[in-house]
């Protein structure tokens, strides 16, 4: 028997509409809407996260029985269970849309663990809700494998993120047009059951404004300081200051963190912002093979180009602007939101430089540093040099004797790397001159940029590899790479999820580009 402590403050601190009602519609005044999730026909478990279970007191033996995989695709609703539709709107691709809300993922309520620890559940793909618009409410196989493996690598890489309990086939087909190109087919279809402290979103703070509901503006901001933000003091005069400070301070860390790894969201609308600074709604992310400022995975992006990997911190920056647009509605004064946005910049830069530092080797950060670092990343990019490769060869450089040889595995094209081996060379020997400014050994240096440079991150064509096994019902790729995932900064990870980027892989859609469709 599954038994978890429910307590849904979401829904019972709200407004929503308690109805039941799935037509698709407008909700006004409504922070939510209650909806059953769409029975499937046969829900078969494909993977569980070990480490979310415990989070929530579940064991594995749990996982594997047929009342899980009743409860987690949505066919039974466990004792205390509430299912819902959250409504927000948002900025898309810098364009009010407004209201788009849970168009296919389904809350379930809030847990409470043995450690009094609160995570709401959500199902993504567990069919129609109020706000599925056009659309079916459904999810295939291949974006909820991306996704529970990649919110779990995320973890695991000690970057913010919401969880994915587990990965469940639903036994049904979807129709998707997967390259956008009028030949759409069936797919199996898949849902995924995420966990957060909290699913709350730029957008839904932002949809109230569109609607002139100012009130209910200033209840939900109350709810989300009280419930999502112990750290603040609700009573304050100042509360909605020092929130949205906070709030630009976690989402400054979180750029650089996605930097840190060469992480590409994909989507960095306001509805896909998470109040608590969490990466959410893994849709057509990619991670950086060759190292590119300006490369994005997203199809939809490509001509636009605003969230490639450098756009990101602005692009972020420029979401929490439309946020304080939100607040300044209820707020005693705009000066406190502006205050906000200026402590995402000071601590955007300062991070940045801590985070540069660390993975450079550096103990600590030289204004002229930046100098050296723009350097050598302008000459990775036109030399098309793996970033993760670099980064964990260049912990191998040794101070007095750098040699070029080391990093020579990072190249792609070997007639690029002949081409730039004089600017490289005279990087190290800059690089080297830059070391001997500090102390300490070269071993400790490769450890401390070991534990910052990741060995193993969920490469494009790697998480296309488990896809691909997992529609010939073969798990082994995706067991390999959870296992891998648990540990990126370990040296001994099975060298074929650590090795470059393939050439088949260059122009494979899923591999280098993504569309939206999933
Ligand atoms: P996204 O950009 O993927 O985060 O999605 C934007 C909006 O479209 C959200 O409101 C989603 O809930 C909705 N959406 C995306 N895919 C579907 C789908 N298959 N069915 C219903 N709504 C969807
Ligand atoms: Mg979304």
């Amino acid at each position: 028997m599954l038994q978890l402590n429910f307590n849904n403050r979401f829904v019972s601190e709200l407004p929503g509409d308690a109805s039941g009602i799935q037509k698709c519609r407008q909700t006004p005044g409504m922070c939510w809407s209650a909806v059953s999730p769409t029975q499937v026909e046969a829900p078969r478990l494909l993977a569980s996260s070990a480490e979310v279970l415990a989070l929530l007191d579940l064991t594995e033996e749990d996982s594997q029985s047929a009342a899980f995989a009743a409860a987690f695709s949505g066919n039974v609703l466990l004792p205390g269970m509430f299912s819902y539709a959250s409504c927000y709107g948002g900025h898309q691709f810098g364009n009010w849309a407004g209201q788009l809300g849970d168009g296919r993922a389904i809350a379930l309520g809030e847990v409470i663990n043995s450690k009094g620890e609160r995570w709401e559940l959500q199902l993504k793909g567990a069919g129609m809700t109020p706000y599925s618009r056009n659309a079916d409410g459904r999810a295939v196989l291949r974006s909820s494998l991306r996704e529970f493996l990649c919110s779990e690598a995320m973890h695991h890489l000690g970057i913010p993120t919401t969880r994915a309990l587990s990965l469940i086939a639903s036994g049904e087909m979807v129709m998707r047009d997967m390259l956008y190109d009028g030949n759409p087919a069936l797919e199996p279809g898949a849902i995924v059951c995420r966990v957060s402290p909290s699913f709350i979103r730029f957008g839904n703070f932002e949809i109230l404004v569109a609607r002139g509901e100012h009130q209910l503006l200033q209840q939900l901001i109350a709810f989300t300081i009280r419930r999502d933000f112990p750290e603040i003091d609700s009573e304050a005069e100042d509360a909605l200051k020092n929130w949205f400070k906070l709030v630009c301070e976690r989402t400054a860390h979180l750029m650089v963190e996605w930097l840190r790894v060469g992480f590409v969201h994909g989507v960095m609308n306001t509805d896909n912002m998470s109040i608590l600074g969490l990466t959410i709604d893994y849709g057509p992310y990619g991670w950086i093979d060759n190292f590119d400022p300006g490369w994005t995975p997203n199809t939809t992006d490509k001509d636009w180009r605003r969230y490639t990997l450098s756009q990101q911190p602005v692009m972020a920056r420029w979401n929490l602007a439309r946020l304080a647009d939100a607040l300044a509605t209820v707020a005693p004064a705009r000066a406190g939101l502006d205050e906000g946005l200026a402590h995402f910049d000071k601590i955007y830069q300062a991070s940045l430089s801590g985070m540069l530092a660390a993975k450079f080797g550096l103990t600590e950060w030289h204004d002229e540093d930046a100098e050296l670092v723009e350097t050598v990343f302008e000459l990775m990019q036109r030399a098309e040099v793996d970033m993760t490769e670099f980064f964990r060869k260049l912990a191998d450089i040794k101070q007095h004797a750098p040699d070029l040889n080391i990093l020579h595995s990072a190249f792609y094209q070997e007639n690029l790397y002949q081409n730039h081996r004089a600017l490289f060379n005279s990087w190290l020997v800059r690089y080297a001159t830059r070391l001997s400014m500090q102390v300490g050994s070269d071993e400790t240096r490769r450890m401390r940029m070991n534990l910052i440079n990741p060995r193993f991150v969920l490469r494009n064509y790697l998480a296309q590899l488990a896809i691909d096994a997992l529609m010939q019902n073969d798990f082994s790729v995706l067991d390999k790479l959870m296992q891998a995932a648990r540990h990126p900064y370990d040296d001994n990870i099975p060298p074929e999820l650590t090795a470059k980027r393939p050439d088949w892989a260059l122009n494979k859609p899923g591999c280098s580009m993504l569309s939206c469709s999933s």
